[in-house]
Formats: C-alpha cells, structure tokens, sequence
C-alpha cells in the first residue's frame, strides 16, 4: 500500500506532535516552519488534563517534569510587593494556577521535535502561498512554497497558531480571531537575590497587571499586561511598543521600574490576546490543529493541551478514516472539548484586570477569602477560580500499526 503524506505548517506544539502521531502510524511527514530555525522564545505553558495524558501517551511526560520551570505557587502581590494571597502549584494533572506540569514553551517543542527528528522532514525558513486542492480532490494538495519547489500532499495540516496566514488560503474572508482587548509583553530578565519561585503576580488599576516567574535557566520571565479597545498595537515596531510600555506602566509600583528598565536589552514578545473560532476546521484535504483552530487564548491556561489533544485525535482518525469522514469525526469529537475551554469565567479578561481601584480591592478581598484555609477546606471557590475544563474529554484509544515499535509509538495506547 503506498504511504499516505501530510505537510503540516508550523513546528511549535501542535504540529510536531501531529507529526509524531502520523509517524507511528506509518505516514510519511514533512514540516515546514516560516522560521529558520526551531523558535526558542515563550514562557511558562501548562500541560494539563487531557493533554497530560497524551504527553503520557506520547512518553515525553518524564521529560517534561524534567524541565520543568520550578514554579511553586502562585502569589498575588500588593504596589509595594506585600503578599496579598498565595496558593499552592496544582497536585492533580488539571487544576491550580500554576499547573503541577509547567515548562517553557520553546523547551516543549524542542522535546517533541526531538522525538520526531529521525521520520519527519523539517523544512525551516519556508512557508506556503498557495493551495490547490484540485477540482475533484483525488490527487492530493499541490503546495506552492515561498521558497522550495511546489509538493503534492495527500493531506495538508496549518498548525500556524492564533495569526496563522495559511488559514486564511483555506477559509477565505474569514475573520476567524476573536480579539479579547488584552495585550501581554512577554520578556526575559536577570534573577536577582529578591526573586522567589513562585509566579508572583500584581494587579493595577486600569486594567494593568505586572508578573515575575521563574524558569529553569536561572532568568526571570516577566509578563506586562494592560486592557485596551485599540486594535492593532502587535503591529507596531519595537521601539513603539517599549515607548507604550513604559507610558502604561511608569505608575505601576513594585517591580516596574526594574522591568521597564529592562526593556531595552531583554528579548521582547509582545502580542494581543485572542480566541480562535471557526464553523469548521477543515476543507477539502487541508485541516486545522492547535492554535490555529481552537486558541483558547493564555488567560484559559488550555491552548497547549487543546493542541495536542488535538494532534492526537486528528492523527487517530486520519489513520483510521479516510480524509473526509476523519475531519468529521475530529470535529465531532474536539469541539465540546474545545467549547469548554474556550468558555472563559464571565467578565474575562476584565474581571482580572480591573480598571478602578475599588476594582482591585475586591480582586483582592476574593483572593484573600479564597486562600484562606477555610476556603481550603471547602476547596469549591478556589477550584473555580484555578481549574479548567482540562479533562473534559474521554480520550479515544487509537490502534497502532503493528510495525511500530513500542519506544516508537510512547508506551500505552
Ligand atoms: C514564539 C512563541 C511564543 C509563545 N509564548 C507563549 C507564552 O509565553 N505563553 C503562552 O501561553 N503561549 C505562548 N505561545 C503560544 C503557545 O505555544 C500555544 O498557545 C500552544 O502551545 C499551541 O501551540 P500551536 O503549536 O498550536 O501554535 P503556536 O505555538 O502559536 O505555533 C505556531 C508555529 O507556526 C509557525 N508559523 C506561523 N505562521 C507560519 C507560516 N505561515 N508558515 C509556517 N510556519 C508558521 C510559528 O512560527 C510557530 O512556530 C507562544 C507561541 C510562540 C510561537
């Protein structure tokens, strides 16, 4: 029988780990990634539920915990760095603000390309301008490359994140974001001696929130996030974004000024916060995965694990099904998964962000109340605040081909 093919676009999480399933399943894989090499940037994600138990499936659950970032807790700090509430790191595999299973998020892809490297091709510094699925859709997906000769694939996968542009080839006129009004300023700054491991987080007036983790390299990820209703601030260049920066947040207190100086030096990611939503994830022989389909933005904590739980399925039915039913039933069987994750507490991300002062006081007082050790016992307030829906999925068990090894194919099915 000939060996069915997929590009997949994007080698962060979603696609390698697509790339992974498809492997052990006997398909022949080919990656691209618009960037010449692996991306190393991002900071703490989490790996939660059901995209634990897939990181299980997959045998990198050992690896993960190996590289974890440290981060013990979660703590909400005053202007003058006075701890206001502090909760434990999450036990289970879902719950808890900082989720018992936190990495870096360059150092998750890196793992899972890692086990991928000897059956996937990765083209790196390439990207794809168009598609042609052809008028019955039988011989495939002829790609053109920005760069490389154009391919025929049987399947085509954009696994491009929350802007992916391929999507927009595959669904045109589109607007499949739906932005949130919260922009994040992600940078990476020197520990010092007054540094914790906790995720040390502190909320100002207007809409303005300021966070120090820790990482496993001996630096301190620093996250600035402010409201707004202006579209478009990502598009700017850098020194206009460090120039908003340093305006938004010169009040702030605690450990502004030290970030805000910082901002010359440090590398700077700095994007608004979005939603992913689409009527479908697929059309003819090209399919959507992670991001690029389903973010359900940081503010849920879920985006990685809805992407390889993602992975998983789409790469289960496509080798059980052909292109046409196995869209379907992934569809079928992610979207509640998704629809949950995407559901965010009402009033988000404005509630944790508040814009007035008293705004911040209640923030406060709830946080208190829900640290406290009777709320502890009684555990419903904090779990509501903490807990996503990560396991709210029944994981299919998919059969794997007889000639994988089980190293291969990670252990348990
Ligand atoms: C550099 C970076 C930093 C991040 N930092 C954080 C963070 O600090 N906190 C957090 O919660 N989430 C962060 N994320 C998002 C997080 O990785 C995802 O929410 C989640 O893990 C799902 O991943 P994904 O693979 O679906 O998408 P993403 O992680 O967004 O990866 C998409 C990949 O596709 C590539 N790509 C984009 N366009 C094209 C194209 N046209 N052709 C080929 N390749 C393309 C990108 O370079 C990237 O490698 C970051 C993502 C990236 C890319």
């Amino acid at each position: 029988m000939r060996t069915p093919t997929v590009l997949i676009s994007g080698a962060s999480i979603a696609g390698p780990a697509l790339a992974y399933w498809l492997n052990t399943r006997g398909w022949r894989t080919t990656v691209v990634e618009r960037f010449d090499e692996l991306r190393d940037d991002g900071q703490n994600i989490d790996v939660r539920g059901a995209g634990r138990e897939v990181a299980r499936r997959m045998g990198i659950e050992d690896a993960i915990r190996a590289a974890s970032t440290g981060e013990t807790g979660t703590e909400f700090v005053d202007a003058d760095g006075t701890p206001v509430a502090r909760f434990a790191a999450g036990r289970s595999d879902s719950g808890g603000a900082t989720a018992e299973l936190e990495i870096l998020r360059g150092q998750l892809s890196r793992i899972i390309v890692d086990r991928t490297r000897d059956d996937t091709e990765y083209v790196f510094g390439d990207q794809i301008v168009a598609l042609d699925d052809g008028d019955d859709g039988d011989d495939g997906v002829t790609v053109t490359f920005a760069h490389g000769p154009t391919r025929t694939f049987d399947v085509v996968v954009v696994a491009e994140g929350l802007r992916s542009r391929t999507r927009s080839l595959v669904f045109p006129g589109v607007d499949a974001v739906r932005e949130l009004g919260l922009y994040c300023a992600y940078l990476t700054i020197p520990r010092t001696a007054d540094d914790t491991d906790l995720w040390r987080w502190h909320s100002a007036a207007r809409g303005r929130s300021l966070s120090l983790r820790p990482d496993n390299v001996g630096t301190i990820r620093a996250t600035l996030t402010f409201l707004s209703d202006v579209r478009g601030l990502d598009e700017l260049d850098h020194d206009a974004v460090v120039t908003i920066l340093r305006r938004t947040f010169a009040d702030v207190g605690w450990v502004a000024p030290r970030v805000l100086s910082a901002l010359d030096d440090a590398p700077l990611y700095f994007d608004a916060v979005g939603q992913a939503r689409l009527p479908s994830w697929s059309s003819g022989r090209v399919a959507l995965v992670g991001d690029a389909a389903y973010c359900s933005s940081p503010v849920s904590g879920m985006s990685t694990s809805l992407a390889l739980t993602g992975a998983y399925i789409l790469a289960g039915e496509l080798a059980a099904h052909p292109h046409t039913a196995a869209f379907a039933r992934y569809d079928a069987v992610v979207r509640p998964y998704v629809d949950q994750a995407q559901k965010l507490p009402p009033g988000t991300p404005r509630i944790a962000n508040p814009r007035s002062r008293a705004g911040v006081g209640v923030m406060n007082t709830v946080l208190r109340i829900a640290a406290s050790p009777a709320a502890e016992r009684l555990g419903g307030l904090r779990s509501k605040l903490f807990t996503p829906p990560a396991d709210a999925i029944d994981l299919p068990t998919y059969p794997t081909r007889p000639s994988v090894s089980p190293a291969r194919a990670g252990g348990q099915q």
